[in-house]
């Protein structure tokens, strides 16, 4: 955190587009009108920036700003669609390595919904830089495109840590952690056996494990049995706006980015073009995200009083924004930050707020090889070919094509099912085969000059794509079988 030299906090500040400067506007109010020490230096970033021509979205000021302050309070950024430029949103977060995505999800006086009076009080805690996000997609044939994966051990660790720090800063008591790990046995997997190590080290806290869709089916269907909730970024990006549905939707929704270095704090909700300066829209997503923001800084006292007002206000009704009273008869976006500033120092009866305690970030090894094997040994490799042969003829062909060398041809399979050698299954296939190949000796490992001996044989005759190969760490297998694969 920098400190200004009459001691306040320096926070970037970013309107951003649409809505964005209304919104951002109403919590620089309230926040002010708490005598919290922070000052603002304000910096753009999205569309305006596009439109200068700077692909990212993202100039070189505000990145300088938020390398020196290490927080930021964000307006929704745009992102065109169809220009090629990425998000700026997505480059923000990756740019500071903001790995934990933090939502809290609390049913709201007033907010009426289908769940209202069970007391839905959770937080999705989703990581937010790995996974499907990594970006890294490939055309492997004209038809057939490759998103990977990608999922690492440390990734998995800050992840874990950081939901359960969060866990005991809020005084809750239990952490799901929820992965599609059943299917994806390595990538979700490694979540999965993470957390269960890592649980060990938090004995106050209760953990257990859910396979992400019964996730999604319990949200809908009990979510008031859920506490902290820890999942990867595709899972977490699907449930967490499930989430924010329960209690009233996008005008509610707060968020934080939380890395080791920096924290941007940014509602759900984005830009909302056709609301833009209009004052009509609820600024209460972002006026929350301030609160989370406030408690990261440490300013507790400030949080509360904010977070009390909002519940006071909302719990009177006397204002109430388009979204929820209708266009025609809301409370402009201006008069209901006067409200809520008018409620500071007021507390409802009913509704509390929780006792925070700071946020303890956890701190993991920054070495690159976070896990080293004490053996390792190539035993194979996977070289996907594109062809349209069918698989027998394929098969017959790397049969041939192999035999003679070290490595040997184990199964070929198509979109994810073994379809040779032929198994029965009907399987629609595509011009792009995975095609196994094992070391024919049971000891020691192949050479990288033995599996390109083999793949110089092989593109002779076909056209491959792509080559991924098969590792053995301390005796146990780096990949996993087909469907079908023996
Ligand atoms: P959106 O801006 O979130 O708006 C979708 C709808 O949600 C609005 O039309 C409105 O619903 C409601 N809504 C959103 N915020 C509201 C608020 N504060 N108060 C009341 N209602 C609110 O989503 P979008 O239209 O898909 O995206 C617009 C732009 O925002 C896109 O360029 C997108 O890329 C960007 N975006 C940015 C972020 C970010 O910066 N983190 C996040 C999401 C999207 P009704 O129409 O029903 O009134």
């Amino acid at each position: 955190m920098r400190l200004t030299p009459s001691g306040k906090k320096l926070v970037t500040l970013i309107p951003g587009d649409g809505i964005g400067p209304e919104v951002v506007e109403s919590a620089r109010r309230i926040i002010a009108a708490t005598g919290a020490p922070i000052e603002w230096e304000e910096r753009q970033a999205g569309a305006s920036v596009f439109k200068r021509g700077l692909p990212s979205g993202v100039p070189p000021e505000t990145i300088e700003s938020v390398v020196k302050t290490r927080v930021a309070l964000k307006g929704p950024l745009e992102t065109p669609v169809g220009f090629g430029e990425k998000s700026a949103n997505v480059t923000l977060r990756k740019l500071f390595e903001t790995y934990g995505n933090i939502r809290p999800v609390r049913e709201l006086p007033g907010i009426s919904t289908p769940y209202s009076g069970r007391g839905i009080d959770l937080v999705v805690v989703r990581e937010n830089v790995e996974d499907l996000y990594a970006g890294i997609e490939h055309m492997q044939t004209p038809g057939v495109a490759q998103c990977l994966k990608l999922i690492s051990r440390k990734g998995c660790e800050k992840i874990v840590r950081l939901a359960f720090e969060l866990a005991r800063a809020e005084g809750r008591k239990r952490v799901h952690c929820a992965t599609k790990s059943n299917i994806m046995k390595l990538t979700e997997g490694l979540l999965k056996r993470t957390f269960e190590e890592i649980a060990k080290d938090y004995p106050d806290i209760e953990s257990s494990h859910i396979i992400i869709d019964n996730c999604a089916h319990q949200l809908v269907k009990r979510p008031e049995q859920f506490d902290v909730i820890v999942t990867t970024n595709m899972n977490g990006d699907i449930i967490s706006d499930l989430s924010s549905a329960l209690i009233g939707g996008l005008g509610f929704a707060a968020s934080a980015n939380i890395g080791n270095e920096v924290a941007i704090f940014e509602a759900v909700h984005g830009s909302a073009p056709k609301y833009a300066g209009k004052n009509v829209i609820n600024p209460t997503a972002l006026i929350l995200t301030a609160v989370l923001m406030l408690r990261y800084l440490d300013e507790f006292d400030a949080a509360a009083r904010i977070e009390h007002a909002v519940l006071v206000t909302l719990e009177e009704g006397k204002v109430r924004t388009g979204d929820i009273a209708g266009y025609d008869k809301g409370t402009p976006t201006s008069a209901y930050t006067d409200a809520i500033i008018s409620n500071l120092g007021r507390k409802s009866e009913r509704w509390r707020v929780r006792d925070y305690k700071p946020l303890k970030l956890p701190r993991v090894s920054s070495k690159p090889d976070f896990v080293v094997a004490k053996t390792r040994r190539v035993i194979g490799v996977d070289v996907f070919i594109e062809s349209s042969l069918d698989a027998e003829q394929l098969g017959r062909s790397l049969e041939q094509l192999s035999a003679g060398t070290p490595l040997k041809l184990k199964m070929i399979s198509n979109r994810g099912t073994k379809v040779y050698p032929a198994t029965g299954a009907i399987t629609d296939c595509v011009d792009h085969w995975f095609c196994r190949f094992i070391t024919r000796s049971a000891d020691g490992g192949l050479t990288d000059e033995q599996l390109l001996g083999l793949l110089d044989r092989v593109s002779g005759q076909h056209r491959w794509t792509h080559l991924e190969k098969l590792h053995e760490f301390d005796g146990q297998p780096g990949f996993t079988k087909s469907q079908g694969e023996d």
